[in-house]
Formats: C-alpha cells, sequence, structure tokens
C-alpha cells in the first residue's frame, strides 16, 4: 500500500507540454546539430555563467546522445521530474548513451562550474534531479538489464527502473530487493539505501550491489567493488549521489518462485487504534519472508481506511497460518489478499503520471512502533474534502538489521518501520493548509523517530539534519568526498559538503 496507491488514486489530466521560455537557441542536438547562441547558466554555488556556442557545439559534437536546449520540443519532457509542484527550467539537458557520454558531460559541468542535477527514474520527492539553471543528465537514455543466470547476476545501467531489473530476472526464476514502484529509478533508490517487498529477506537493494561503474568529478571512469576503490564502493552504499554518475550498477540475484501472496486488508478507520496495535506487534516478530505495510489512507470524496498491504515470498502453505492474526486485527472490509505474479505485485502500484496533484511527504525511521506512536497517529489522521493522505510505514527489520551500521554508508540498521507522511492535493490549488497540515502532524510524532530515509528527504531538512543522519559514518564519507569530490559538483543530494 502506502505512497504508490496513495499516488496512484490521485490520477489525472495530461502532461503539460507548454514551451519553456527561457534561453533562445531551440535545438536538439544530434552530431550535426548546430548550437544557434550562447547560453545563460547558473554554477553551483548560483552565480551566472555564459556558456559559449563553440563549448556547448563541442560538447554536443562529443557525445552519441543528445543535447537538448529550452524550446525543443523534447525539453518539458525531458525535464520533468515525478512530483509535478517541482517545475524547474535547467539551462541544458544531457541525455548521455553510454559512460562516455557520461564523462564528456560531467567534464564539461566541472569546467564551467555549473550546478548538476543527475536524473534516472525523477522520484526524488524533494527535486533533487533537476535544477533550475544548471546541467541536467537525464540518463533515460541508458535503460538496460542484462541477467547472467549462472552467475546470478544482473547488470543494470545507470538510467534504468525498478520494473527493469525485476522484469529481466524474474524471467530467469530470478529476484533481488527492488522498492514497491516499478518506474522508480534504479539509480537514486539504490545509493540510497533501498528498501523493498523482500528487502527483510534479502536486505536493503545496496546489500545486493557487488560492483559499480561510476564516472566521478574529475571524468574518470572507476569500478569500485570490495577489491577496487574499496572506499568509494563503501560510500556510494547508502552515500547516495554524492560521489559520481553510477553508469551500471552489478547486482547479485537470488532464486525465489514467481508467484507470492500479497494484497491488501481494509479495515474501517474508527478501528485504527487497534489495528494498528496488532500490526505494530506483528511487523517486528514476522518471518523475514514476510512483508507488511500498514498504515491510514483517506481520499477526496470521503474514502477513509486502515490499510495493511502484504506480500508474503515464503512457502504458500504457510499463508494463512501466518496472516490469521491480522484478519483477526479488526473489521475486515476487504481482504484482497491472494496468489499473484510477483512482477505484478511489483508494478500494481504504478502511476500514470498524475500532473493534477501536488505531493509533499515527510518522512523518519522508527525502530518500534508504541501504544503513543498509534495515538498521535490516530488522532492527528483528518480526512480532508480535497486533500489526500496516506500515514504509515514501510516495514523494514529482518536482513536489513543483520548488517553492521559501519559496513556501509547506510547508518540506520535498527529500522523496523519507515514512517510516511504524504499528503496530496489538487496541483492548482493553494498548498500552503496540506503542507502546513502535514508539517504539524509529523511535528508531533518526529520524537518518536531516528533519523530519516535520505531518499525520501524533504526540500526544508538542513544541513546538520543532513549531517546528522549519516550518523556514525558522517567523517568518513566527508573525508571520501574531499578525495573524489573536492569542488562539490555532486550538491543535488542529501549533500555531505566537502568544506
Ligand atoms: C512513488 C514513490 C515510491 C517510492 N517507493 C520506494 C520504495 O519502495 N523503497 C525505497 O527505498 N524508496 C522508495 N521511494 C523513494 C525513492 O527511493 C527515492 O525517491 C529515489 O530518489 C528514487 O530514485 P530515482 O532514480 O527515481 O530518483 P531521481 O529523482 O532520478 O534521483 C534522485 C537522486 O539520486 C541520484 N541519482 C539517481 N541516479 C543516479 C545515478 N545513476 N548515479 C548517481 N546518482 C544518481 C540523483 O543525483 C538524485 O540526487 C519512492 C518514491 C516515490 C516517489
Amino acid at each position: 500500500m502506502h505512497r504508490r496507491r496513495f499516488l496512484k488514486s490521485s490520477l489525472a489530466a495530461g502532461v503539460s507540454l507548454s514551451l519553456a521560455s527561457r534561453n533562445a537557441a531551440a535545438a536538439l542536438l544530434a552530431p550535426s546539430d548546430k548550437v544557434l547562441s550562447d547560453i545563460t547558466a547558473r554554477t553551483g554555488v548560483g552565480e551566472e555563467v555564459t556558456l559559449g556556442k563553440a563549448a556547448v557545439q563541442e560538447l554536443a559534437d562529443s557525445l552519441r546522445g543528445n543535447v537538448i536546449l529550452p524550446g525543443h520540443s523534447t525539453y518539458d519532457l525531458a525535464r520533468r521530474v515525478l512530483n509535478p509542484t517541482i517545475d524547474r527550467h535547467p539551462a541544458l539537458i544531457v541525455q548521455p548513451k553510454g559512460a562516455a557520454d557520461v564523462q564528456n558531460a560531467v567534464t564539461f559541468a566541472r569546467e564551467s562550474n555549473l550546478l548538476l542535477a543527475v536524473k534516472c527514474g525523477g522520484h526524488s520527492p524533494s527535486g533533487k534531479s533537476t535544477c533550475d539553471g544548471g546541467m541536467q543528465l537525464d540518463l533515460s537514455l541508458l535503460r538496460s538489464v542484462r541477467v547472467d543466470p549462472q552467475r546470478r547476476v544482473a547488470q543494470v545501467t545507470g538510467g534504468s527502473w525498478l520494473g527493469d531489473l525485476d522484469h529481466e530476472s524474474m524471467a530467469m526464476g530470478l529476484v533481488t530487493t527492488a522498492g514497491t514502484v516499478s518506474h522508480t529509478g534504479v539509480g537514486g533508490l539504490t545509493l540510497g539505501g533501498g528498501f523493498g517487498r523482500l528487502a527483510r529477506r534479502f536486505g536493503l537493494a545496496i546489500d545486493n550491489v557487488n560492483s559499480v561503474d561510476i564516472v566521478t568529478a574529475d571524468g574518470r571512469l572507476l569500478r569500485a567493488s570490495a577489491s577496487d576503490n574499496p572506499d568509494l564502493f563503501w560510500a556510494v552504499r547508502g552515500g547516495g549521489g554524492n560521489f559520481g554518475v553510477v553508469t551500471n550498477f552489478e547486482f547479485g540475484l537470488h532464486p525465489m518462485s514467481r508467484t507470492v501472496m500479497a494484497g491488501n486488508l481494509l479495515y474501517p478507520l474508527a478501528e485504527a487504534r487497534q489495528v494498528l496495535n496488532v500490526y505494530a506487534e506483528y511487523a517486528a516478530s514476522a518471518p523475514d519472508e514476510m512483508y507488511v505495510d500498514g498504515g491510514l489512507v483517506s481520499r477526496p470524496g470521503g474514502f477513509s481506511a486502515v490499510v495493511l498491504h502484504v506480500c508474503y515470498s515464503g512457502d504458500p502453505a504457510d499463508a494463512d497460518r501466518l496472516l490469521a492474526p491480522l484478519r483477526k486485527a479488526g473489521t475486515i472490509v476487504a481482504d484482497e489478499i491472494s496468489a499473484q505474479d510477483y512482477v505484478a505485485v511489483q508494478r500494481s502500484g504504478d502511476i500514470s503520471d498524475p500532473r493534477a496533484r501536488g505531493v509533499y511527504l515527510k518522512s523518519g525511521f522508527a525502530s518500534k512502533l508504541t501504544p503513543t506512536m498509534v495515538d498521535v497517529l490516530v488522532d492527528g489522521f483528518e480526512p480532508h474534502a480535497e486533500r489526500g493522505a496516506f500515514v504509515g510505514f514501510q516495514h523494514a527489520g529482518g536482513a536489513i538489521g543483520r548488517v553492521a551500521n559501519e559496513a556501509t554508508a547506510f547508518a540506520h540498521r535498527h529500522v523496523q518501520f519507515d514512517s510516511l507522511f504524504v499528503v496530496d492535493w489538487p496541483v492548482d490549488a493553494a498548498s500552503e493548509e496540506h503542507v502546513r497540515y502535514v508539517k504539524e502532524y509529523f511535528a508531533a510524532y518526529e520524537p518518536y523517530t531516528d533519523g530519516f530515509y535520505t531518499n525520501d528527504m524533504s526540500a526544508d531538512d538542513t544541513q546538520q539534519d543532513i549531517d546528522r543522519n549519516y550518523r556514525g559514518n558522517y567523517k568518513r564519507l566527508l573525508s571520501i568526498k574531499r578525495r573524489y569530490d573536492p569542488t562539490n559538483l555532486f550538491r543535488l543530494n542529501a549533500n555531505i559538503v566537502p568544506g
């Protein structure tokens, strides 16, 4: 359940293709096209800079992929990110077709001091994969997955989506941990950690990465693994996009049955306290193969419910016995659990681009869910005529917690519940009331949290919040950042400021 269905239900309207107004030349620059004028752009620290047309032409000529300038018919589609309230206009967009293109684009951005955004699936809720006036490196032409069933590994290029990985791997009877919405980028999700329906069983996405190919700020293409550049390998597993552009991930895969027992259980909102207290105990002691997200949902128009979303990847013969406590937790309004295809479950919450709904979220990790925390959740939940809301948890624990905090850069192995407070509203309506509501609601809950998921960072998290959130791993991350990105070229992320 959680943000997938919540966001899915906010479907509407088509895509705005209004032409960008900034900068003169309108061009998608295949190698033979010409740049017609200089370009005004922004540096990483926000100063204005002019990119000479000859220099941009040289960049374009050096690529197999595209340079897209404002005014071109593909510009708006390329710059777009999932959250429609984020509407930024890069000075130029580069769409690389391979690692060499990434190297050329990164080198150009560094030499021009450009603000640089890296976009994979474009899901960053706070819009870290786009920018105003800088270069957006749009990895959408770098989508491919190659599975080696003998070695049980998948080679996944840096712009791929989770659905690409699930589809190709499961065709060989293999899987690895991926998130719960198939059009989320492998790049952003993995580098920040990577929770999903199989994480309790196989660990976070980062726990399944064998190696990465990465273009660092100096333009080099490096391999990072346990034996090659091990510091960098440690840092990219939880340190986000701070260290470079990953052009390829090698994931380890696991054999798994294609059929899982999955679906939602719905209960009346009036029973929220009772159901969530049962859920809290259940989730903390469930077997690793059992994944249950829980929460409260409301939609404009009056629908509201307690929802438990289940995905059980163990022996189907055990499912009914294991699910019995949840089925007894309250009055079942709907029981949608059935034997399902895992890849279909992974796609079940996909969003057909909700350009019509604005979204804002706050999040926090919790190692337990106490009756007091349940009270805060239930007391603050206010269904609303215009606003949709989901407040609840992505189920963690299991294998995630059996890795030491210092083994990778991800320092929150204690997490049992990734708490999410999400609201949506008609994108043309005033957002203030809805954003204020969720901020105040979350403020009452936040004292019970311990850190947050950097991938769900909100725009108002301060630098101090971010530094502190890396916990005991911050110092090592800082020294690796200073070595690989001393000028902070890669700053649009949960940024480690090299200082
Ligand atoms: C609908 C929805 C569902 C979600 N479900 C889950 C979930 O189940 N589990 C979970 O863990 N998280 C989930 N998330 C959060 C998700 O992990 C983050 O939004 C993540 O940033 C998405 O990655 P992306 O590539 O789509 O994002 P983008 O916005 O494209 O990128 C985000 C960041 O990652 C960096 N980045 C991306 N690709 C690369 C690359 N190849 N090399 C270097 N840096 C790169 C960028 O610099 C940027 O800072 C969800 C988010 C949404 C909106």
